[in-house]
């Protein structure tokens, strides 16, 4: 058996790798557009930042595991095709700033019509909108010159999180496939299971129709980020009120029916998929004319911007009400730890904030390069997954600075952000910063991963969110 992934991303990468080291007898050749990426899949230094990852690749990799620029030789070869391009939101036109564009989707459709002469099952990889399959299915036919070639479309959506990929894909709580309810429906589930049941047990490996399993994708992202924002939203009441976020997360998170994770508070979601795959749940709901549905769920997005305004007008508030000329140094620019992904990271619209109050940003990021964050401030919304998006913001670029040591991005500064939940932050030496801070010295922890208590006693003024603000709020009446 022959597999091809067209799309070496986030997704297509590991994913692919994994099956690769768990199934040595199939070969798959992961291919991609990008030149430069396929370049870095075969080097040293790989184009995604992953735990594990590298060590996976190496041992595969010239094996049975390939990545290539040659997307016609290996799609037209390969028995099952995944398809884990990239789904962004659209950013004009009908449906902008909500509605998945399949641009991507429809290119690699069209590429496997194209070069198709044997039968194929054609995987949906990539998070789409719910009836996906079925446009895709009429590119498929439509497009092929060879009438005895079939295609069977299989939803297979991916449910690994970054930073975690490696250990979510070795062992998931389980995998999704969905096809249609025909004999050769049935036949090509039973290919595709067969290929995860080599590591997976088959009870994890769950079976649906089509439209339900592209619905499930949607709606897990739906439900996990709206975890996120109802936690941010209590943050807010914490704030006001004396009560700590973490201690009301805690207390109901021992409940069984609501279970403790995806329950702290942060400066905001991120990531390339929660807000994209939400607008795109409210795109479908008012395509169908379920407009209060569509306005439910598009509060989760409204609460996670809300969350980073908020965080922003605090630190301004907290500065005398004036960051203009100020330096502040940011740390952590990823949109989480263990991984360099920043798309819709929420430090670019913390940054972006700051900067329009005149402020002068330094960045410290262990995995984020300079370029990757220059780029990221200059894009304009939703441009992010795009490669050609123009530079019209660039004049902001004049305020940030980025640096390779946290320590540089500390002195002189009169405050510090904490963006990212990476574990080094934990273990810095504050007090060696704190004396070379401009005073008042002020640190807001947007992860709540700081010891808040000894950072006061080193002098520091302290924000964290949903934290009580005001000593005298915490005890009691
Ligand atoms: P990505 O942008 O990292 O990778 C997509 C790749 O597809 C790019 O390298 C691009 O060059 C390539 N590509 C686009 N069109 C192509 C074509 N016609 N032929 C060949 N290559 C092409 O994206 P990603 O993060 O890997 O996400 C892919 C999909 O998986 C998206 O739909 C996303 O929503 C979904 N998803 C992502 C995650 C995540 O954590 N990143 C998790 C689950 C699902």
């Amino acid at each position: 058996m022959k597999i091809a992934c067209i799309g070496a991303g986030y997704v297509g990468g590991p994913t692919m790798a994994m099956v690769a080291l768990k199934c040595p007898e199939i070969e798959v050749v992961v291919v991609d557009i990008n030149e430069e990426r396929i370049k870095a899949w075969n080097s040293d230094k790989l184009p995604i930042y992953e735990p594990g990852l590298f060590e996976v690749v190496k041992e595969c990799r010239g094996r049975n595991l390939f990545f290539s620029t040659d997307t016609k030789k290996h799609v037209g070869e390969a028995d099952i095709v995944f398809v884990s391009v990239n789904t962004p939101t659209k950013t004009h036109g009908i449906g902008a700033g909500k509605a998945a564009d399949l641009t991507y989707w429809e290119g690699a459709a069209r590429l496997i019509a194209s070069v198709s002469t044997s039968s194929k099952i054609v995987v949906e990889k990539s998070t789409v909108p719910v009836k996906t399959a079925e446009a895709i299915g009429k590119v498929l036919k439509r497009n092929c010159q060879d009438p005895n070639v079939q295609f069977e479309i299989l939803s297979n959506p991916e449910f690994l999180a970054e930073g975690t990929a490696m250990e979510d894909l070795r062992n998931p709580d389980r995998v999704l496939v969905g096809g249609a309810d025909t004999e050769s429906g049935r036949k090509a589930i039973e290919t595709l299971v067969s290929v995860y049941a080599h590591w997976i047990p088959l009870e994890r490996i769950l079976t649906a129709n089509l439209w339900s399993a592209e619905l499930a994708k949607l709606t897990a992202n739906a439900f996990l980020a709206q975890r996120i924002s109802s936690i941010n939203a209590i943050s807010a009441l914490c704030e006001a009120t004396g009560a700590d976020v973490s201690q009301v997360g805690h207390a109901i998170g021992t409940d069984s029916r609501i279970g403790p994770k995806f329950l702290n508070a942060s400066v905001g979601f991120g990531g390339s998929c929660f807000q994209k795959d939400i607008l795109n749940l409210c795109y479908v709901c008012e395509s169908v004319g379920l407009k209060e549905v569509a306005e439910y769920w598009y509060q989760v997005v409204s609460m996670n911007d809300y969350q980073k305004q908020r965080f922003v007008e605090r630190v301004i508030s907290a500065m005398f009400n004036t960051v203009s000329q100020k330096k502040i140094a940011i740390f952590g620019f990823a949109f989480k730890k263990d991984t360099g992904d920043t798309r819709e990271t929420p430090a670019i619209d913390v940054c972006k904030g700051l900067i329009r109050d005149g402020a002068k940003v330094c960045v410290y990021d262990p995995e984020v390069t300079p370029e990757q964050i220059f780029r990221d401030l200059s894009a304009p919304k939703f441009e992010w997954d795009r490669p050609n998006y123009s530079r019209s913001q660039s004049h902001m670029l004049e305020n940030v600075q980025v640096v390779s040591d946290p320590a540089a991005a500390a002195e002189g500064a009169h405050a510090i952000c904490i963006l990212t939940e990476w574990d080094e932050f934990k273990t810095y030496d504050y007090q060696a910063m704190y004396d070379k801070m401009t005073k008042p010295a002020f640190i807001f922890d947007g992860r709540n991963i700081l010891d808040h208590a000894k950072l006061r006693e080193i002098g520091f003024i302290v924000y964290a969110l949903g934290k009580p603000l005001d000593p005298f709020l915490v005890k009691g009446y």
